[in-house]
């Protein structure tokens, strides 16, 4: 990091990475394998003022979000994190910060997903499911030591760092490091707790009920605070659960945002003579289709407001139907006489004249 806290503003950032890069700009600077650290500093900067990938990293801390279905993420696209390249006191001492230690550290963030179909993103249902979902051990109050029994670390005497000589390149440097005895915690286990084996937390089956925003996409995530891994050691604040929804596909509806897309292939004679197709429908109600005659192959038809809700605004989008000229895979000998005895009824012979009027129309 920058050494600038989540609020931060543009501005803050532009004057965290100024002051820092002048202090290591490779041309002017004194220090120790400056080269490296501006370049470090380079790379915080954009991501952290690039908008899109600034939010990922606000609401996931150093991880992108993975596949990973549950459980923490791990392995994004992206993750800088200044301290541990550069050794943890460098910012604080830089920007007069307090101690790793006093700062709280959250729980990780879990993200599952879940499935729902369109009727549920038109009427906006409630869902309940049942999930395991790490917890707080109650046997030793997330300590993981036997009957919540801990002592003072060894290694770090209690302050949860430990200072460590570092080779970067050709240089060697004093660099304070979390210490890995107790995970920065400061604190022990003599024994373990046997209930959940010394990690503090236990997998328990969880109900969850949360309500489906009426028009939610594909993707949409659904935030439970605190609903997420607790901290390490029961020390700082549980992290939150994501849901991510999943639109099931429908068998024959696309989706473009509120609008639902269909084609409907029709027969030559329905086309011509016009037809009213009825089809059962997401709103419960029947969805009746009425194509005019001498509807074209490739025309749209629009029947209004049967679609989505709109997620800005009001109502309901559109059901839009692409009209298609259906195409027999076989063809009967007495139906292949007949059309024959239509043919010159249908199409005019002068092909002529009948390419040279589609084209006008096209024009107009
Ligand atoms: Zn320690
Ligand atoms: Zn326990």
């Amino acid at each position: 990091m920058l050494g600038v806290t989540k609020e931060a503003t543009e501005k803050d950032l532009k004057n965290a990475f100024r002051s820092l890069a002048r202090k290591y700009h490779p041309d002017r600077s004194t220090e120790e394998n400056a080269e490296d650290k501006f370049k470090e500093i380079q790379e915080a900067y954009a991501v952290l003022s690039d908008g899109e990938k600034r939010q990922m990293y606000d609401r996931f801390g150093h991880d992108g979000p993975s596949g990973s279905p549950f459980g923490g993420f791990g392995g994004g696209g992206f993750n800088v994190n200044l301290e541990d390249i550069l050794g943890g006191d460098f910012f604080s001492s830089f920007f007069g910060g307090g101690s790793r230690r006093s700062s709280p550290r959250r729980g990780n963030d879990i993200l599952i997903r879940h499935s729902i179909n369109l009727e549920s993103v038109l009427n906006g249902t409630s869902e309940n499911i049942e999930i395991e979902l790490p917890i707080k051990c109650k046997d030793c109050d997330g300590s993981g030591g036997e009957n919540g029994e801990t002592q003072t670390c060894s290694d770090c005497g209690g302050q949860g760092r430990v200072r460590a000589r570092q080779q970067i390149g050709p240089f060697v440097q004093d660099v304070v490091r979390e210490c890995s005895s107790c995970s920065g915690v400061g604190r022990t286990i003599k024994s373990k707790c046997k209930t959940c084996n010394g990690s503090g937390r236990n997998l328990e089956e969880t109900k969850l009920r949360f309500n489906i925003p009426l028009g939610a996409e594909d993707g949409t995530r659904l935030r439970m605070r605190g609903k997420g891994e607790p901290p390490v050691n029961s020390n700082g604040e549980n992290g939150d659960l994501f849901i991510e929804l999943e639109i099931e596909q429908h068998p024959w509806f696309e989706r473009s945002n509120a609008d639902l897309i269909m084609s409907l292939p029709l027969g030559y004679s329905d086309l011509i003579l016009g037809t009213q197709v009825t089809l059962p429908h997401i709103d419960g109600d029947e969805l009746v289709i009425k194509v005019p005659a001498q509807t074209n192959s490739g025309e749209t038809l629009e029947i209004r407001k049967r679609g989505l809700p709109r997620t800005r605004g009001s109502g309901r989008g559109d059901v839009v139907v692409l009209v298609k000229l259906h195409m027999p895979k076989k063809v009967s000998k007495e139906v292949k006489k007949s059309l024959n005895s239509l043919r010159d009824n249908l199409a005019p012979k002068d092909i002529i004249s009948r390419v040279e009027e589609d084209a006008e129309q096209r024009r107009k």
